[in-house]
């Protein structure tokens, strides 16, 4: 993907906030969402700007947008953006940037018609961006996987399938929330190594686990499959995802099939969809794998891919406890990682996906599966940073974690940074762990 003018890091926009450096949404960001805001009751599509949201339904209105995306700027998700294409995308993101730059839209009656579109997003109640109508969680993180499998399989710590083929399973689209619905803790079958039979009860070892999960565009019909060359045209944008995990329930479960109760409960992802055009300044080259690696098969190979496959993306799991919120305490970062670390790309997942024909659908999710790296403090879930409790993480104010209590906030961010480019983040991903329901 070319840069062009949205990516100039010298722009700056009239929306003054979105100047300031620490802003996760610039004008070279322009993500999209799905909000409410005032007395219109209905959903619309918005666009993130500083502090702000830039109205698309109202900006359609006014017709301040190509032609092609009136439409799909009308609707209540993001659906139908998503299935125009790379095209419409960037037509689109081009005449955002331009309505909304200093620069491209001076003082006058174009400028009067897009601050009139303007929302303060500190009112506005977000909605899942799109309707998601399926959602597959990938298992794309090597040292995830090796960590995970040394504690369950010490000898044997990965399967010999891991490095041919991108691991997933189907999840479960009905129990996708956005960030700051609050979480529940599950009941399920809990059954201690040491104890004859099972009991029904609620979750011991509730865990979070960092993901990065993009959203699918135009998709394929059934039947068909997308070459791994034309994969980065189907990837829409992506957001930050917590698949909440009840490890005790996990761990009794997984096999034959895999994970079930123990995931679905609830899996949460950010209000803003950053596009992969936005993310274009931060492609980076896929994972360089090790001497002695097989090479990915013909059909996960793409010179292209290799080059710049990789996103050089910062993601981090921030915690507050009850009591730290009570004692006005910040939240403290547990976890920093980077998503070049994952083994396989995101265009290898999505053509690995319809490679039997399967059919992706605008608004699918693919989630990448928890992205650890080689050290310590980039592993993404408490089973890995606690070694299954046997390591328990103690926190700032002596408080001890081995998995999530009841009234720990669970916060996700991300953000990319290079010399070069404008800083760009993905906002935030927010849970509240509440008890058990009576
Ligand atoms: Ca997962």
């Amino acid at each position: 993907m070319t840069l062009n003018q949205t990516h100039d890091p010298a722009r700056r926009s009239w929306v003054t906030d979105a100047n300031d450096e620490a802003t996760d949404f610039p004008l070279q960001n322009l993500p999209y969402g799905v909000f409410r805001s005032g007395p219109v009751a209905t959903p619309r599509l918005g666009v993130a700007i500083g502090q702000s949201i830039f109205d698309l339904a109202a900006a359609a209105q006014f017709g301040l947008l190509p032609e092609s995306t009136t439409d799909a700027c009308r609707q209540t998700s993001l659906n139908d953006l998503m299935a125009l294409g790379a095209p419409g995308w960037s037509a689109l993101r081009s005449r955002l940037s331009e309505l909304l730059g200093a620069d491209t839209c001076p003082v006058g009656p174009l400028r009067l018609r897009a601050e009139s579109c303007l929302t303060p997003m500190a009112g506005a109640t977000m909605f899942l961006p799109a309707h998601i109508g399926d959602y597959t969680d990938f298992y794309a993180s090597i040292f995830h996987a090796t960590n995970v499998g040394t504690m369950l399989r010490p000898d044997n710590p990965l399967l010999p399938n891991y490095k041919w083929v991108p691991i997933g399973y189907h999840g479960r689209s009905s129990s996708i929330v956005v960030s700051g619905t609050p979480v529940r803790r599950p009941c399920g079958q809990l059954k201690p190594a040491d104890a004859p039979a099972p009991v029904f009860g609620p979750c011991k070892n509730l865990d979070y686990e960092l993901e990065l999960a993009a959203f699918v565009g135009p998709g394929n019909p059934l039947g068909t499959s997308v070459p791994i060359a034309q994969a980065a045209q189907q990837l829409f944008g992506v957001v930050l995802l917590n698949d909440w995990s009840a490890r005790d329930m996990q761990t009794w479960e997984y096999q034959p099939l895999g994970p079930f109760l123990a995931k679905n409960f609830a899996s949460t992802i950010s209000p803003w969809v950053v596009t992969m055009e936005a993310l274009a300044p931060f492609r980076a080259p896929a994972f360089v794998r090790p001497a002695g690696d097989p090479a990915p098969l013909p059909y996960l190979a793409d010179a292209a891919d290799q080059l710049s496959g990789g996103l050089d993306l910062t993601l981090e799991v921030w915690i507050a406890t009850a009591q730290m919120r009570a004692a006005g305490a910040a939240a403290v970062r547990l976890t920093s990682g980077n998503f070049q670390t994952m083994y396989w790309t995101l265009t290898q997942l999505l053509a690995h996906h319809t490679s039997n024909g399967c059919n992706l659908r605008p608004g699918d999710l693919l989630g990448s599966g928890t992205v650890s790296g080689p050290a310590k403090d980039a592993r993404g879930c408490l089973l890995e940073l606690t070694w299954r409790g046997a390591e328990p993480l103690k926190l700032p104010n002596g408080e001890e974690r081995k998995f999530l209590a009841d009234g720990d906030e669970v916060i996700l961010h991300g953000y990319a940074e290079r010399a070069g480019a404008r800083r760009i983040g993905l906002g935030e991903c927010r849970g509240l762990v509440l008890p058990t329901a009576d």
